[in-house]
């Protein structure tokens, strides 16, 4: 088992393992959901996404690559019109809700 993407957002982690899915990627999500005395005892957790596979981690990096946005270039993002989330230029549509961006 190894972490792939640690995010506070598990929107975004849920379709990153879509992506995986779809590439038959064994992974999951851990800490999806953290109850109130899990961060008492061990402090907070953010929700992960692990390959279950460690030999998969090249082949998911490269597949979530074009997908992440955070400390790569902004420049290019676009905004969706319908619900004001942030999108890769490489996106056609909207990844939250699959709305076009307005040209
Ligand atoms: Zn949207």
């Amino acid at each position: 088992m190894r972490d792939l993407i640690t995010s506070i957002d598990s929107t975004r982690l849920g379709f990153f393992k879509s992506i995986l899915d779809e590439a038959e990627i064994s992974c999951f999500i851990r800490n999806e959901t953290t109850s109130q005395l899990t961060n008492i005892f061990i402090g907070p957790l953010q929700p992960t996404l692990c390959l279950v596979d460690d030999a998969d981690f090249e082949r998911a990096s490269g597949l979530l690559l074009p997908h992440q946005t955070e400390g790569a270039c902004t420049a290019e993002e676009w905004i969706c019109p319908a619900c004001k989330e942030s999108n890769p230029a490489s996106f056609e549509v909207c990844w939250k809700c699959q709305a076009a961006p307005n040209e």
